[in-house]
């Protein structure tokens, strides 16, 4: 990274943020690898240049960007305090606008379209009403 931001970045002059492909194989390297990097982000007020600039999705990246921890472009850790808005505008796939294409967003570490959103707004109504009616389910079925 040479742009200016980067330069006032905490993680600048740190190089372990992405791996030399050499020195891991699996997933579970890279998390015991990284994890314990992804704090350095915590501070950083550049996630969203930082994600703008490595693109991870594209790229296929491995390593930590934008407070995530990224493997084959696919986020496997991340801070608490992620926020959608680091991320860029999301790719529009033929499954959008089904609960398969709110999984694929969440699958590529972006931020999930319009149709995707609703989807996932109705979904998760939908569990929290099967939720609330299985106590009385429950009791039905111990009194038969
Ligand atoms: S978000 Fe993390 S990896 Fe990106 S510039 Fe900031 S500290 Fe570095
Ligand atoms: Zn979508």
């Amino acid at each position: 990274m040479t742009n200016s931001w980067a330069l006032r970045a905490p993680c600048h002059g740190i190089g372990a943020f992405a791996p030399n492909e050499d020195a891991w194989s699996t997933q579970a390297d890279l998390l015991r690898m990284c994890q314990g990097l992804l704090g350095t982000c915590g501070p950083c007020p550049f996630r969203a240049e930082c994600i703008a600039t490595i693109k991870p999705v594209q790229a296929m990246f491995d390593g930590i960007a934008g407070g995530r921890l990224w493997c084959n472009g696919v986020v496997i850790a991340a801070l608490e305090d992620v926020s959608d808005a680091e991320l860029a505008e999301p790719k529009l796939r033929a499954s959008c606008g089904t609960e398969a294409g709110a999984r694929d967003h969440n699958r590529h570490g972006e931020r999930a379209c319009a149709a995707c959103r609703q989807v996932a707004r109705q979904v998760t109504a939908r569990r929290k009403e099967e939720k609330a009616r299985q106590p009385g389910q429950l009791a039905l079925d111990i009194a038969v």
